[in-house]
């Protein structure tokens, strides 16, 4: 399922040390790049501004991601959304020996991993819709908004129940 998305070409960059160039790239995810309990969904828009450098191994690229992660609130379960703004740097080097995680291909890199790796790895593993969430009430799974204002009637020990009943009558 590769779409060519994050493929940029450096022809004019290859061999030639010291050159170096601005790109901007625009994304439809795909798939979603999350983790289980937040991320950017597919269908999403990711602006992407890079710096091109070519240095004697290969190209380096600097950048940064801006996208928009979705998720819920690992409390209370509210949806959550938040603007993404991550910084990533890799160099693709020309001869792909077995140390090379990135290579120059076809005149071309691909970029799809390593913004997929640096996105992942800067969503929170807990998110929360508010750093006070007090998340859900135990009892009847309403989300607690101010503890204060959020009291159950202590519940009827059953076998007062009787001596009530008895009283009533
Ligand atoms: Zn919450
Ligand atoms: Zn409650």
């Amino acid at each position: 399922m590769k779409s060519g998305q994050y493929l940029v070409p450096v022809h004019d960059l290859i061999n030639k040390p010291g050159s170096m160039r601005k790109a901007e790239l625009n994304v439809i995810t795909e798939e979603p790049l999350a983790n289980y309990a937040i991320g950017v969904p597919s269908g999403e828009k990711l602006e992407i501004d890079l710096k091109l450098e070519s240095v004697h191994e290969g190209i380096y690229v600097s950048g940064e991601v801006f996208g928009e992660a979705k998720g819920e609130c690992g409390r209370c379960l509210d949806p959550i959304k938040g603007e993404l703004e991550v910084d990533f740097q890799e160099l693709f080097a020309y001869s792909g020996t077995s140390e090379d995680d990135f290579t120059v291909e076809n005149e071309q890199i691909d970029l799809e991993q390593v913004i997929r790796d640096a996105v992942v790895l800067s969503l929170p593993f807990q998110p929360v819709c508010n750093e006070d969430c007090l998340g859900l009430c135990a009892t009847c799974g309403e989300k607690i908004l101010d503890e204060a204002q959020h009291m159950h009637e202590a519940p009827i020990d059953p076998r007062w129940n009787a001596l009530q009943k008895l009283k009533e009558d």
